[in-house]
Parts: structure tokens; sequence; C-alpha cells
């Protein structure tokens, strides 16, 4: 009779299900108890959070979820049990690719931008779940480097929403085998989630087993020194004023601490080598950062995986790599990295993690050349490459007119403008290269002085052109269409190529060429071009901008044979047709 009962339910949802609307509501505020019980990969949670209503219309239903492992065991209003349905959620927010969803009925209509708050209880296990990927083809063991989170003995780490849904959320279904749709979904939730706030405790009775153990978490300020209380009881509070671009994600380890404040560092026993690698690269690296950023000075950790093999992840203040291998290159960047994070806070994305991934490549010039530091970015613009593409293609098919040229009024429908996106390998890959081309153009010592004056509190950025604003005046010059085409706008990318060439010489013989630029794209950039000759080469820099032509004239000492446009610091979409042959007056295809 239970079964059927249950069937009915869910009968009566599907022919209702129009109405569930589950993104309306934005939870505003969590404030969770975690009880930890490693040896049954446990969880459980009691708490309080509050629920806004963003929709436009009154709401009486709740959707609210959690991974399907673990199950809803109360919610209340105000004391009082609340009506409740629990039903599986197929979607692949959470690495089961179902979620525990509980359609709540509330005492009474919450209207819009009304807020309610709600008392939960809910427990169950976490163990390594590889469903969402290996239901797509994905083999178990390669599924199982990235999907690495888990409750266990010997190593606990478990990232929030977009991995497994520790806390509740309010989604529509995620599909990962759906083009985009997870991606989707996931940013749609941490916007909506920004300006969210978080507290939980973390206890556990894993000390009982486990004299040494450590829990961490990446909420500011307290992922470190929260081990408090006897060693059979471990206890941390971990707070998150505001999410931002966090995912709220704990760690609890045998973990060997070789910290230095601001900068600290877990490492697994067996891993000594590897995390020596780490601890060596802290003193070069703080002197880099603080000669370009300021002295480090908050808080920030790297912890390593139990499985050499897990793939990286970085939220917020801390970071997880793999300290099996001794590589002194990574180990570097990654120091690197994170101490600009404790050097520059900003609740910007772009200036947050894309400055990070800028002074990776700049560290990588320090110790290796531009040329490596190119290489090192060329990684990054694959990433963003086809989704660049696409936006390129729908600005051509969108107008007849000329982008460029300001013309355009209505925001675009299609890309991610930086200053607003959520999609990390924009904010990472994108913004490390839009840091790069300004540094290109307006200089070392000018960026830094730039960067120095950068305060992410005292309200100083709150105006979306700030960040604009302190370049402009170090450097002393207008860039605000730079800023329109590659920060305030996703215009795509774009495409260089020498429309002609003349080589010249004057009466007195000196030799000389000028070169014609066009930029088949929609963004404009300043680009570098290499002018070879017999015995040597000459580069210069032009402004090309978006759909435009422009034109130099350059002094030579020997007739010029080829042109080479961008060295790669300027992302195109084309790199094909950048080589251009003097003799034959011709461009080259190449194969790039
Ligand atoms: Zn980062």
């Amino acid at each position: 009779m239970k079964s059927l009962c249950v069937l009915c339910v869910l009968c009566g949802f599907a022919s209702a299900a129009w109405a569930l609307e589950r993104e309306a509501f934005t939870i505003t505020k969590y404030d969770l108890e975690i009880r930890l019980e490693p040896e049954q990969q446990r969880l459980g949670a009691r708490g309080k959070i509050a629920l806004r209503n963003d929709s436009a219309h009154p709401q009486k239903i709740a959707a609210l979820q959690i991974s399907s492992s673990l199950n809803w065991r109360s919610i209340r209003i105000d004391g009082k049990a609340v009506q409740y349905v629990s039903q599986p959620y197929l979607s692949d927010i959470d690495h089961t690719g179902v979620l525990s969803e509980a359609i709540v009925t509330l005492p009474a209509e919450i209207k819009p931008k009304d807020s309610v708050e709600l008392e939960i209880g809910y427990e169950g296990v976490i163990p390594l779940d590889t469903t969402r990927l290996t239901r797509i083809g994905v083999p178990e063991e390669i599924a199982q480097h990235s999907s690495w989170d888990q409750i266990s003995p010997s190593f606990t780490a478990v990232r929030g929403a977009g991995y497994v849904a520790w806390y509740p959320i309010t989604t529509e279904s995620a599909d990962f085998s759906e083009g985009n749709s997870l991606f989707e979904v996931t940013n749609r939730w941490k916007k909506r989630e920004q300006d969210a706030s978080m507290k939980f405790s973390l206890s556990t009775d894993g000390g009982t087993y486990d004299r040494n153990l450590l829990l961490l978490c990446n909420g500011i300020g307290n992922n470190i020194d929260t081990r408090e209380g006897s060693t059979h009881d471990h206890y941390a509070r971990c707070e998150y004023e505001r999410f931002g671009l966090a995912t709220p994600t704990f760690a609890m380890a045998n973990y060997q601490d070789q910290s230095k404040p601001p900068f600290y560092l877990f490492s697994f026993p067996g891993h000594e080598a590897g995390a020596a690698t780490y601890s060596n690269a802290l003193e070069p690296a703080t002197k880099f950062v603080s000669g370009w950023f300021g002295p480090p000075s908050a808080p920030v950790a790297i912890a390593d995986f139990a499985d050499p093999n897990s793939a990286p992840f970085e939220s917020g203040t801390l970071l997880m790599a793999s300290m099996a291998a001794q590589d002194s290159k990574l180990a570097g960047t990654n120091v690197v990295h994170e101490l600009v994070h404790s050097a520059l806070p900003s609740s910007r994305p772009w200036v947050y993690e894309g400055l990070a991934h800028f002074a990776e490549a700049m560290y990588r010039q320090q110790q290796g050349g531009r040329q490596a530091a190119l290489d090192f970015l060329g990684l990054h613009r694959a990433a963003f490459l086809d989704s660049e593409k696409e936006v390129s293609e729908a600005l051509q098919k969108n107008s007849g007119q000329k982008v460029g040229e300001q013309k355009i009024v209505e925001p675009p429908t299609v890309g991610q403008p930086l200053a607003s996106t959520f999609d990390e390998t924009y904010y990472r890959s994108k913004a490390a290269y839009v840091w790069w081309m300004l540094r290109d153009m307006i200089g070392d010592d000018t960026l830094k002085q730039a960067i120095r004056k950068y305060r992410a509190k005292d309200d100083d950025d709150k105006d979306p052109k700030y960040v604009e604003r302190l370049i402009e005046a170090a450097a002393k010059r207008d860039l605000g269409w730079f800023f329109d085409d590659w920060v305030y706008q996703d215009r795509g990318l774009p495409d260089f190529h020498v429309q002609s060439v003349h080589p010249w010489k004057t009466d007195k013989g000196v030799q000389f060429i000028t070169v014609t630029l066009e930029n088949l794209g929609n963004a404009g950039a300043e680009v570098p071009f290499t002018i070879l000759f017999e015995g040597g080469e000459i580069t210069k820099r032009i402004e090309a901008r978006a759909k435009g032509t422009a034109t130099t004239r350059v002094e030579l000492p020997q007739p010029p044979s080829e042109i080479v446009v961008n060295d790669g610091s300027v992302p195109e979409s084309d790199l094909t047709n950048n080589v251009f042959q003097i003799g034959g007056q011709q461009e080259v295809k190449s194969q790039k």
C-alpha cells in the first residue's frame, strides 16, 4: 500500500509539475552543524537555512535538494514540522547523478522578495561515487580522478554544489550529456548564491582512530587553525560572509603540517619529497608576488591528495593538489597562484583569479623566458577558444553593422562578459590573457602601480569601471575601447592578418616597409608583429581595432622577407593566417 501511495503522490506532482518553480527560491543563509563519522562514511547535519522568493509570483511550494546518498530527516518552521514529500530527482549537479528532493508545502504563501527560515535535519553517507561520469561512458578509473569526493577513514574531501550537494540547493535538473546544461545550471546556481552567507561547524569522532587528524575548509580566515578541543573529538568552524565564487569544501586527513603562516601546507606521509618542492618554492614565490601585488597576508592553503591521480581543485583560499611527485615548476606556479590570493583579495572573479593565473605566466617568464610564458598561456587559450568562436559567429550573423564602432547598443545575447561571468574558463583563462595584454600595452611598472592601488574593500571597488580607471590613471591612456571589447562585453576574439605590405627605399637608400594589418574579429587589441630580414628581425606593436585596419612604417637595416603577426600574447580565433611572405607578396597558411 505504501508504494501505491508514493506513486499517487508522484503522479500528483507530475500533473502539477508545470507549477513547480525549482529555482524560485534562493537560499540566502546557511547555519549548519555537521557531524562526520569517517568509519561509517557518514554525515549528519542539522541547522537553519533562509529561503528568499526571487520569482515574480507568490510561492507555496519549495523544492530543497541534497545528494541522493543523504536523506531528509526533518523540516520545521517556527518549531513546527511542515509537510514534505521526499523523492529522487535526476540531476548531474551531484556526483551520484541524483538528488534527494524534498517538496515542501509551506504553511503560508511567500510573496516575492519575502523570506522564510527553515530548521532542517538530514543524514546519510558520502562514499566515492562516479555515477554521473560512468553513465556517459567515462571508464571508472578515469572517472575517479575527477570525481574524488568522499568521506572515508583515510581521506575525506567533499566539495559543494556542482560536485556533492552536502548542503541544500534549489536547482533545475542538470544533464552532463546535454551540451552545456550541467555548467549552465551550476553557473546559474553560483550566480544566484553569490551574496549568500554560510556558517558551519564540523566535528568528528575520527580522532578516536587518528590523533593527527586535521580538519580543513575553504572559508576565508577559517580554513586554518580549525583544530580545537581534544585529540579524540576534532572540531572546526567555517564561515563565508559571502560566497562569491567559493564552492564550500571541507577536507579531513592525517596531514603533516608544514605551514608558514599565512601560507599553509598539508601533505600526506610518504610525500615528503614532493611537499619539500612546495616548501622550497615559498621563499622565491613570496619575493616575486610581493614585488607585483604587495605582501601576502591573508591565510591560504595547499592540501595534498591521498590518490596522486586526483585532478587538482581550487576554490577560495584552498588549493588541493597532489604532492606525490616532485615537480618544482608546478609547485612554483601553484604557490605563486595562492600567494596572489593572499596578497590581493577581490570579489571580482576576473580580477581575483585572472591576476593569479596571469602571475603564474609571469613567473614562468622569469624562469624560462617569454616563450615559456606564452606556451603556458597557450594552454589557457584552448579552454575558451571554441566558445569564443561561437560568439564571433553569432555576432557576425547578428548584424550587418560594425560592432567595433559601438553601433550596437543593446547587450549581446551571446557570450560571457568577463565582468559578470561565472564561467571558470573565462574568469581564469581569458582573464589571464587580458591582464597579460594590459601588461604588454602599458609596461610592468605602470601596471604594478595600478595593481598596488587596487583596494577590494573600503567601497573603492563598487564602480564597474574601477579597474579601468586605476589602469588609465597609471598609464595616462584611454583604454575604454579595450575594456569594452574584453571586459564589459564578450565580442569574441580578434583575427589578424597582413592586408598589404610595401617595402621601399628613400633617395638616400634607407630601407623602409609600410605594413597594413587588418583585424577581421570583433574585439580590438594591440598586437606585436615581427619583420624578418637577412641576419635579424624587428618586433613592433600596433593597435588594430575591431573590424579595422592599422598601418605603420618601420625602418629596416635590410630588405624584409617575412612578417609574423602575433607571438601568441593576444588570443586569436585564427592563427593560420598570421605569416606573410614578402617576396611572393602572399599570406602563408600555416597548420598552427
Ligand atoms: Zn585561484
